[in-house]
């Protein structure tokens, strides 16, 4: 149905319609003219065929009308007879001589042999009679069509040259039309017959001409859905196989062009996967039009989601920026995507695409995680604000102290100025105690230190060091131990294990109440040894577990730091602990007691120290 729908639309009917209609205009001019002339010749050959017999006939008759005889004469009548007859023909349908007085001499019409001898009132020959007249009509009988060709003639006495009767003559001419239009038939069906025959050729025209056209159409199709591999064929040399020749360079050019693009997009799909930043591309009205694998993780959304989405929208970028023009002005921005405990802080390079006339035609956007780096960089601040403050508060207390001092003669007060310089120096030793702390751990951070790690018995070594905290113990309080009754090896540095676990004990010290009671514990397992540090302090809150070992953080900050604590205690045993590749955590219940873990690797048995 569309294959029928498509032929009445297309160039090849157009083709075979104008050739047709040509050929029927030709042929009928030529017909119109053909038949006209043909008519006329015949017409004319037929008058005058006719008028040439009339005039033998007129001949004929002046010769027996002008003979000597009886008006009554019956040879006359006889003479005429055999005159008529004699030239009585197919085409003639009658011939009738009348004598000057109207009589009917002869007719060689079958109806009208009753008027011979009667008078005729014909008006042709009443005018051929009275006035000489020669006529010479076609008449038409509207009745059965047929058209006769009337003559009416005088005819004279050969010496007098008078008139002496008249001649009368019908012609069919039938003949003559139905001779025409057999010709025309004849012509009619040889115009069906080369139209037909040109129908047929003009097919095959239009289809020589129209068939590479219609190969070119279908090839533009392929090429329309990127299929290049088709050419079209080359029938000849004309305009149409010129055409086809450029059109198969097209395609070539098309299929290289595309390649390229198509190389060059790859190229870009593959180096924007593989970077590690985020690209998002916008258009010139800032909606999104790629963007990267990394960016989606980043963004945490698909880019299906976001395609076609304004940028400003999907970074929330409005509490940054009020448009996207402002975004030109602007390098970069941190973008918080934190959600709930997860933090998340993206930086957003801006850059404006620019095309060969300098005309902006959108934007790229370069997205990089930056939370750790930020994480760091906040707690550098925070950390040389805490150092800060931490420097000031001895200071201060130092100077206020040595002020009092000097003023008047304070210093020379034998009650006061013990005190007040024993405050002073508490106060230096508690910034000595801090500034060694700080330089501990600026070592530690800087990797700048070497554990002197050597094989040492666990077990002894816990209760050397309990021992000596024991004999330094106020009564009220009270210090148990449970070792397991085995032999433990752990290869540390001794010194800095030490300092751990002063700081640890140390700190339930300091945090129990009159008549607490501090228990070190002692737990061999298959491959570490675990020791507690359990107390029946205050206790420290839930929330506050994690933050302990981190540098500076006290929970309680006006009592720690008049217990004389720097905050940095944990800080040094949590990395002390993890350079000996173990771990240290908190546990706790406020207002009932704390209890400091920390594992150790255990070293591997070998034979012989086996006890
Ligand atoms: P400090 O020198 O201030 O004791 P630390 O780093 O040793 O610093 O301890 C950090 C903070 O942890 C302390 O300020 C204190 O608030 C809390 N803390 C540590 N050990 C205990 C404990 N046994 N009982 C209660 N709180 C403790």
């Amino acid at each position: 149905m569309n294959k029928l729908l498509g032929f009445f639309k297309s160039i090849q009917l157009k083709f075979i319609i104008i050739y047709i209609l040509l050929l029927l205009i030709a042929i009928q001019v030529i017909g119109a003219y053909f038949a006209r002339q043909l008519e006329t010749q015949l017409l004319e050959n037929f008058t005058e065929s006719i008028n040439d017999r009339v005039q033998l006939l007129n001949y004929n008759l002046e010769q027996s009308l002008s003979a000597e005889r009886d008006e009554d004469d019956p040879d006359l009548e006889q003479d005429v007879r055999s005159i008529i007859y004699d030239f009585d023909s197919d085409d003639i349908t009658e011939i009738q001589v009348i004598d000057s007085n109207s009589r009917v001499l002869g007719t060689t019409s079958q109806f009208d042999q009753d008027n011979i001898g009667n008078r005729t009132t014909e008006l042709r020959i009443q005018r051929a009679l009275s006035a000489g007249n020669r006529e010479e009509n076609v008449v038409y009988n509207p009745q059965n069509g047929h058209r006769t060709l009337v003559i009416s003639t005088p005819v004279y006495h050969i010496e007098t040259d008078d008139i002496m009767g008249a001649l009368y003559l019908e012609a069919s001419m039938e003949g003559v039309y139905s001779q025409l239009q057999d010709i025309n038939r004849i012509f009619a069906n040889g115009t069906a017959l080369a139209i037909t025959v040109s129908a047929l050729l003009g097919i095959l025209v239009a289809r020589t001409i129209t068939k590479p056209i219609t190969e070119m159409r279908k090839q533009a199709k392929y090429m329309a859905t990127g299929d290049f591999s088709k050419k079209v064929n080359i029938y000849g040399e004309d305009e149409i196989g010129q055409l086809a020749v450029s059109f198969n360079e097209l395609n070539d050019q098309l299929q290289l062009a595309q390649a390229t693009t198509e190389g060059e997009r790859r190229k870009l799909s593959s180096v924007l996967s593989n970077m590690n930043d985020g690209v998002i591309a916008t258009d010139e009205y800032g909606d999104i039009i790629l963007m990267n694998e990394p960016a989606s993780k980043l963004i945490g959304k698909h880019y299906i989601e976001v395609q076609g989405q304004p940028l400003l929208d999907v970074l929330g970028l409005h509490s940054h920026v009020n448009s996207l023009e402002e975004i030109n002005e602007i390098d970069r921005i941190i973008i918080d995507f934190s959600e709930g405990d997860e933090q998340l802080l993206l930086k957003a390079n801006f850059s404006v695409i620019q095309d060969d006339n300098d005309e902006m035609n959108g934007f790229l956007t370069v997205l990089s995680d930056v939370t750790e780096e930020e994480k760091i960089e906040r707690e550098r601040r925070e950390f040389v604000a805490n150092v800060s403050h931490e420097l000031r508060t001895p200071l201060t207390t130092m100077r206020s102290y040595l002020e009092a001092l000097t003023d008047g003669n304070t210093w020379q007060d034998e009650t006061i100025a013990p005190k007040f310089l024993n405050v002073v120096q508490n106060e230096s030793e508690r910034m000595i105690r801090l500034v060694n702390d700080l330089l501990q751990l600026s070592k530690m951070d800087n990797k700048d230190y070497r554990l002197e790690k050597s094989r040492v018995e666990y077990i002894d070594y816990i209760d050397q060091v309990i021992d000596r905290f024991s004999l330094n113990l106020k009564d009220e309080l009270m210090l148990t131990r449970s070792l397991p009754q085995d032999v433990c090896y752990v290869w540390m540095d001794q010194d800095k294990l030490t300092q751990v676990l002063d700081n640890i004990i140390s700190n339930a010290i300091k945090y129990s109440p009159e008549g607490g009671e501090i228990n070190v514990t002692v737990v061999k397992n298959r491959h570490q040894i675990l020791t507690k540090v359990s107390d029946e302090g205050v206790g420290i809150p839930e929330e506050n577990l994690e933050k302990i070992f981190e540098r500076f953080y006290r929970v309680d900050k006006a009592r720690t730091r008049q217990l004389g604590g720097t905050g940095l205690g944990l800080a040094i045993a949590k990395e002390l602990i993890e350079a000996h590749d173990g771990k240290i955590w908190a546990e706790s219940r406020e207002g009932k007691g704390t209890t400091i873990s920390f594992s150790l690797p255990l070293m591997r048995k070998k034979r012989g120290h086996q006890s």
